[in-house]
């Protein structure tokens, strides 16, 4: 690496997150509005940090019941049989419908995790302003954001599991609490990634480190 790079901040500028015009950052102070358009301008996201650790914190908490509780019951010749995410997946497999198994495993907890700490490890790395691999912690970041999107295959993954539930003819299906908190795991997520601010990665370049 030769140099640390400069950023807008450092050469006076803000850029508008609406129209994405670069600002002085000397509209900041005048009256805080993009010159532009007329949007409410921020060097970075406001509270960035603390948000994105409330959420990630509140992510973790609900993964508990998440994985505890039923997230369906499956109302079967006067019996009911209760499924969490990993009796499911081990019913799948005995079924032998293994694909769809991994399917489940990979985007109900492969992928719930690995964005949490993924998460956790940014926050760390900015909190203790690390200077170590910038670039690559920006692109781990942005993976994160892309990921998000698929962890919309749960929908998928229960419209299938219905449909298989019908055509074996069983008398009825319905979500259990451990679907809801699985929502909330996958929501909070979701704006725990958004209300991050990778630029903190790269304002932490700017202050001097003994290590390197
Ligand atoms: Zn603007």
């Amino acid at each position: 690496m030769s140099g640390t790079p400069s950023t807008a901040t450092a050469l006076g500028l803000i850029l508008c997150h609406d129209c994405k015009r670069l600002n002085d950052a000397r509209n900041l102070k005048a009256h805080g509005l993009c010159c532009r358009c007329g949007s409410r301008l921020h060097a970075r996201k406001p509270e960035s940090l603390a948000r994105t650790w409330a959420l990630t914190l509140t992510a973790c908490l609900l993964y508990v019941p998440a994985n505890v509780l039923p997230v369906m019951t499956v109302l079967m010749t006067g019996r009911s049989e209760a499924d969490t995410i990993l009796s499911g997946v081990k019913a799948l497999l005995i079924g032998g419908m293994w694909p769809l198994a991994l399917l489940v495993f990979f985007a109900s907890i492969t992928v719930p995790v690995l964005k949490l700490l993924v998460l956790i490890f940014l926050l760390l790395s900015v909190q203790m302003k690390s200077h170590w691999r910038p670039r690559e912690r920006t692109a781990l970041y942005r993976l994160t954001e892309t990921i998000g999107r698929w962890s919309m295959i749960d929908i998928f993954v229960i419209a299938i599991l219905v449909a298989l539930v019908q055509v074996g003819a069983l008398a009825s299906i319905t979500a259990g609490p451990g679907a809801v908190a699985f929502g909330g795991v996958v929501v909070s997520t979701m704006l725990a990634a958004i209300s991050f601010d990778p630029r903190l990665i790269w304002d932490a370049m700017e202050t001097p480190h003994e290590v390197d």
